[in-house]
């Protein structure tokens, strides 16, 4: 403290204060992360300063809370962590963040260069920046306080320009502490103009891709998760209802339109992926989740027009006979104003067809979801939160899980745009209350986390962060006993638990309570109920330990094609 007050009356700053000016400056509101060497000041200092401070469990949490802050808000979250373990554990959610197209900046604390780069063996030792390249669009270190913000202009840039994704920025124990002329370090403090540029597409890409959809006669839009992070909503809608064209929203995209709308072809997928005759992609990927484009799951003959502000994502896995290269708000409203020439429609019998599948499939799951089992399985508990739910379309809902994932997907509705936030593009679990917090946080709003038992594992420990920040937020798990399901055997024959076996029994709704916060065990529907109903109505940090059948669940829930050498099919 005294060498900052002698800085002080010397007219010096130095790297740790410049930086929090610098995010300050930047609009950067809160910081997720976990303090230790060398940053814990300037959490401190970021939080004295008026930066929200938000302190994690773990790194991977906090990076998670910035990714999907980046993704709600179109700014780059901000997660802070310590050298080595901590910048480590911060990685999966860098990674992850670049691979989902959500802006985040991962700043590390790192130990000293001199003895790093001669290999000396220093506290926490690891050459971050170059760890880090592989794992996210761009990688940064800033070695001394003039660069601070020129680094941080470029860490911005990088993350939400093009295609918006993770971006690494070092900086290191002896930059913190060096000093600098106060005047000098202030006026280096700027904020970079235009950091996401608007990309409107060519005149030529927009007729080629309204020419395709005008021949059409069983056209279909998909909708990804770019086009939810686009906030380009109005836009998108007008498009879909003036065209009459059915839809299919991506997991993220999910409410963008309310799931209830007449065109929305969510529960008839097999049907449009399999005759669709143009495809139009809006901010969405030919990657697995789409089987690539190719395959026995779509139309041979299919065409494909695709809106996409990232030109090198074209004929990634397929040609694309019409490509869009542009930002989602620029590309769809060039589309609006010239669709009228094009006369671009739906034909009825191709609506029909789609209203019919959906009809049968609804009363397929009207029959599971209405069937009463004792235990509970995944049907009837979602019915209930479901139905909850629908007096509460305004509520988050974070989710993950395999069979959770997948059943949850299907069974609740969406209403709003970006209120579904969930495993993303790798389908990865983990992402739970990091995702919940940083939604709290960020929107102020309720938060309901549907986890799997093994999903809700992976970040639990940071319902320590809900309770001790009183965040409104819901954890339901789902608890099966189990990996996938809790029935398995040791194929060995012997007294360890099965590679799958979780403990049967386990009281998660106990671990809350050594936080202060409510626990439910819901052994059936109506319990379910009045917990759920509880908890929204308390706004305060909640756990339903949720008991399913650990004999329901398929391996791997719907993915299992993935998984051929399981034995359990
Ligand atoms: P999903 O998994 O929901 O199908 P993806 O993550 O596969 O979605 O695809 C999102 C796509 O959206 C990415 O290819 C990304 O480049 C694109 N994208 C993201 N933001 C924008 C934007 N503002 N304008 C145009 N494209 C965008
Ligand atoms: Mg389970």
């Amino acid at each position: 403290m005294d060498s900052i007050t002698d800085n002080h009356n010397a007219g010096l700053t130095d790297g740790m204060h410049l930086m929090v000016d610098a995010l300050k400056a930047n609009g950067v509101k809160t910081i997720y992360g976990v303090v230790g060497i060398p940053v814990t000041d300037l959490a401190r200092h970021a939080q004295a300063s008026g930066i929200r401070y938000i302190g994690f469990r773990h790194e991977q949490s906090a990076g998670h809370a910035a990714a999907i802050t980046g993704f709600l808000t179109k700014k780059p979250g901000v997660c802070l962590t310590v050298s080595a373990p901590g910048f480590l554990n911060g990685l999966v959610a860098l990674a992850e963040a670049t691979v989902n197209g959500f802006p985040m900046i991962q700043i590390s604390g790192s130990s000293n260069r001199n003895i790093i780069d001669l290999q000396q063996g220093d506290y926490e030792g690891l050459d971050q920046m170059n760890i880090a390249k592989p794992f996210c669009k761009a990688a940064y270190r800033i070695n001394r306080p003039e660069d601070i913000a020129i680094g941080l202009a470029r860490a911005i840039r990088a993350s939400l320009s093009g295609r918006p994704g993770g971006v690494y920025l070092d900086i290191t124990t002896e930059m913190l502490s060096m000093t600098m002329d106060m005047a000098e370090a202030q006026a280096s403090i700027f904020t970079p103009i235009d950091p996401s540029p608007v990309l409107s597409p060519s005149s030529t890409s927009v007729n080629r891709a309204l020419k395709l959809l005008s021949n059409a006669r069983k056209p279909l839009i998909i909708l990804g998760k770019g086009a939810a992070y686009a906030q380009a909503d109005e836009a998108i809608k007008e498009f879909i209802e003036k065209s009459g064209i059915p839809y299919l929203p991506m997991s993220m995209a999910k409410g963008l339109l309310p799931d209830d709308h007449p065109q929305c072809a969510a529960s008839a997928r097999s049907l449009v992926l399999s005759q669709a005759d143009v495809v139009m992609l809006i901010g969405a990927r030919l990657n697995w989740l789409l089987n690539h484009g190719k395959g026995k799951k779509w139309n041979p003959d299919a065409k494909f027009i695709q809106l996409d502000i990232c030109a090198e994502e074209m004929d990634s896995n397929r040609p694309i006979d019409a490509p869009v290269v542009g930002d989602i708000a620029s590309s769809i409203d060039k589309m609006i104003c010239k669709m009228e020439p094009f006369e671009i429609s739906c034909s009825q019998e191709w609506r029909r067809m789609i209203d019919e599948v959906k009809k049968v499939n609804a009363d397929k799951m009207r029959i599971k979801l209405n069937k009463p089992t004792s235990p509970m399985n995944y049907f009837n508990a979602l019915k209930v939160i479901s139905d909850v739910m629908s007096s509460h379309k305004d509520v988050y809902i974070v989710n993950e899980g395999a069979n959770t994932l997948d059943n949850t997907r299907n069974i609740i509705n969406m209403y709003h745009p970006r209120l579904r936030l969930d495993t993303g593009t790798w389908g990865v679990m983990g992402i739970g209350m990091g995702y919940s917090i940083g939604a709290a946080v960020t929107s102020g709003k309720q938060v309901l986390a549907i986890e799997g038992d093994s999903a809700f594992g992976f970040s639990g420990m940071d319902i320590e962060t809900i309770c001790r920040y009183k965040l409104p937020v819901t954890v339901i798990v789902f608890n099966n006993d189990g990996i996938y399901r809790g029935d398995g055997v040791n194929q060995g024959g012997g007294a360890d638990p099965s590679p799958t076996t979780l403990t049967p029994g386990a009281r998660y709704d106990r671990m809350i309570e050594a936080f202060g916060g409510v626990a439910f065990n819901a052994t059936k529907t109506v319990e379910l109920e009045e917990a759920l109903c509880a908890a929204l109505a308390s706004k305060r940090p909640t756990l339903i330990n949720c008991v399913i059948d650990p004999s329901v669940g398929l391996e791997s829930g719907h993915i299992g094609n993935l998984n051929p050498h399981s034995s359990i099919k």
